[in-house]
């Protein structure tokens, strides 16, 4: 019994670390969303300010801000402005896929924090099979199996902190 509780404490203190993991993982994820969002916002204002057509200084400076270099075009403005349009859109494609992919891990997360408390003895089915005898019916022998309440988690198929 004591052994039991010994190893109960155990699994406790792994779930309460592996918590502490998750919540860190998500804290990142949460902060990289919020970059990849304001980066998206900020290339599509970007986007906007070309379409209304920019003058020539404020393109420069938009092409400075997202480090293109598009001096070589200058001379040729619509095509520069084609140009930076062109990487802006990149840009967005290649956040948003970012973001998709982020989107991914925090619902891995979620599923993992889902399962981090389960039985590790019972799998989370409360219960296990322990003995199994047999009877016999006629010429026939059945196998019978019991079942018992998991001593681990006390028939809950998880471990409540
Ligand atoms: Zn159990």
């Amino acid at each position: 019994m004591l052994e039991l509780n010994a190893r109960r404490e155990a699994i406790k203190q792994k779930i309460r670390e592996k918590l502490q993991d998750l919540s860190n993982e998500e804290k990142e994820l949460n902060e990289e969303m919020d970059r990849l969002c304001n980066s998206v916002a900020e290339f599509r204002e970007r986007l906007e300010m070309i379409k209304e057509g920019v003058p020539t200084m404020q393109l420069k400076k938009i092409a400075t801000e997202i480090h293109v270099n598009v001096d070589v075009y200058f001379p040729f403005t619509q095509l520069a402005r084609r140009m930076i349009y062109e990487e802006l859109e990149r840009r967005i494609k290649e956040a948003e896929l970012k973001i998709s992919e982020v989107r991914r891990r925090m619902k891995e997360i979620e599923n993992k924090r889902r399962g981090v408390n389960i039985c590790p003895d019972c799998g989370g089915q409360g219960f296990r099979a322990s003995t199994c005898y047999y009877v016999r019916e006629d010429d026939i022998i059945i196998p019978v199996t019991s079942y018992d309440e998991c001593p681990l988690c006390g028939g809950k198929g998880r471990i409540e902190l």
